[in-house]
Parts: C-alpha cells; sequence; structure tokens
C-alpha cells in the first residue's frame, strides 16, 4: 500500500470499467459500487492484519491473512507480500520460487 492514506484506494468500475476513488457510486455509470467497495475494504483489513502478524514475526498467521485477501481479490500484490513473508521467515527456497513466479509474469 503505497498511498498515503491507506484507508482511500482507487477501483475500477465493473460495469464500465471507469477508474476512481473510493466511490459508493460510479462517477461515469451510476452503478451502485457498494459491494466492491466493501470487498475492497475488507481486502484491505485482512492485509492489515497480515503485515500485524508479520512484524509479531507470526508468519503462518500472515500467510493465512494473505490468504484471506487473496480470496477477495487475486493480484500480484498479494504474491509479493507472500515472498515477503517467506523471506522474513528464513525460507529462501519458497521466497525465491515466488520471486521468480512474479518477474515471469511481468
Ligand atoms: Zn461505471
Amino acid at each position: 500500500m503505497n498511498s498515503s492514506n491507506p484507508s482511500k484506494f482507487l477501483l475500477i468500475c465493473p460495469v464500465c470499467q471507469a477508474n476512481q476513488q473510493q466511490e459508493q457510486v460510479c462517477r461515469r455509470c451510476k452503478s451502485d459500487l457498494g459491494l466492491v467497495v466493501a470487498i475492497e475494504e475488507k481486502r484491505i483489513y485482512h492485509l492489515s492484519l497480515a503485515f500485524a502478524y508479520l512484524q509479531k514475526e507470526e508468519y503462518q498467521i500472515a500467510l493465512e491473512q494473505l490468504h484471506a485477501a487473496e480470496q477477495l481479490r487475486q493480484g500480484s500484490d498479494i504474491k509479493k507480500y507472500r515472498a515477503v513473508v517467506h523471506l522474513i521467515a528464513n525460507d529462501f527456497p519458497k521466497a525465491w520460487q515466488l520471486y521468480n513466479e512474479l518477474v515471469t509474469e511481468e
């Protein structure tokens, strides 16, 4: 999360593909985006928990929180965070494997 305000995020309207700030209604097509916003907020919550458990060196719980976030929406960010968890947990083979998967996907 590289935003200065982590509670704010950009989202893409699933109806018209308009990029926009976190809003309940699409600025372009006026679709109700309440569920999309709720899912993204829940995903951010799980990512925040993952970072908190990572700081506590609770690596397995951190990975479980990343999995919960991934269940809501997949993204390359999850794999990057997962690689970091394995790296900090001294699981270098798994971290290297995830890193290689990331660079081959890009
Ligand atoms: Zn729209």
